[in-house]
């Protein structure tokens, strides 16, 4: 059976590290919704572009090729920006970028084009509400802010990024209230998408939760073909 796995949540919920495992573990496409609007909002910093010029952005948009490495790796036309999309400056662009109307609409075009052949696992924001509303499992990621801050902290220094815990923690707080209160594809539970709190819970039991998920529908969806 051919299906479609949606995960979302708010910023350091967790879902880059288990969508990675879950994708090993049942063969599917991992595709990072948010690199996306991370290497927009980076080339938009390198062309003197400001996070809120809709037109520039569009026509960058047109202009930029943004591709993933089998050993997910995230090209911006020819460069490896991996590691460059990271840091909080662009974290922050990322999130005033999404709010335009007309960029989410090019980049959720991109999405749902990469998606179409099924097998894909996305994660994101609104990837069970407006990219893939019929992907077959939808997951809502959950954790509490510090669990969250402490996290993205430890992921910047294992990565050799500069970090400072009291800045991440704001710059969440304010990304969580940006990305959830904007007008255009808010970050939202989808209705039918099954939320996990992953506070307490470790990287290994998150992806046992969600690979009994996984297994439970498509056998439930295998029996009734
Ligand atoms: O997931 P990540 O933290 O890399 O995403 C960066 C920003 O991109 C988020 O804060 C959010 O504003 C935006 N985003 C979005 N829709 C998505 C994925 C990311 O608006 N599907």
């Amino acid at each position: 059976m051919k299906y479609n796995v949606a995960i979302d949540g708010p910023s350091g919920a967790g879902k880059s590290v288990i969508a990675l495992k879950i994708a090993q573990r049942f063969n599917l496409t991992h595709i990072d919704s948010g690199a996306m609007y991370r290497v927009i909002a980076l080339k938009a910093v390198l062309n003197n572009i400001a996070f809120n010029d809709e037109d520039k952005l569009v026509d960058l948009i047109h202009n930029t090729k943004i591709r993933f490495s089998r050993d997910k790796r995230v090209f911006m036309d020819e460069d490896d920006v991996t590691l460059k999309i990271r840091q909080e400056q662009i974290s922050l662009g990322a999130s005033d970028i999404s709010k335009l109307k007309e960029v989410r609409r090019l980049l959720v075009l991109a999405q749902q084009e990469m998606a179409q052949a099924k097998n894909c696992i996305m994660e994101g924001r609104d990837i069970g509400t407006v990219v893939l509303p019929d992907a077959e499992v939808k997951i809502f990621l959950t954790a509490s802010v510090d669990v969250r801050s402490k996290r993205r902290y430890f992921d910047l220094l294992a990565k050799g990024l500069n970090a400072d815990l009291e800045q991440i923690k704001k710059d969440l707080i304010l990304r969580d209230h940006q990305d959830s209160t904007r007008i255009e594809s808010p970050l939202k539970k989808a209705h039918d998408a099954i939320e996990l709190d992953t506070s307490h819970l470790s990287i290994e039991e998150v992806i046992e939760a969600i690979s009994l998920i996984i297994n439970e529908k498509v056998r439930k969806d295998e029996c009734h073909d």
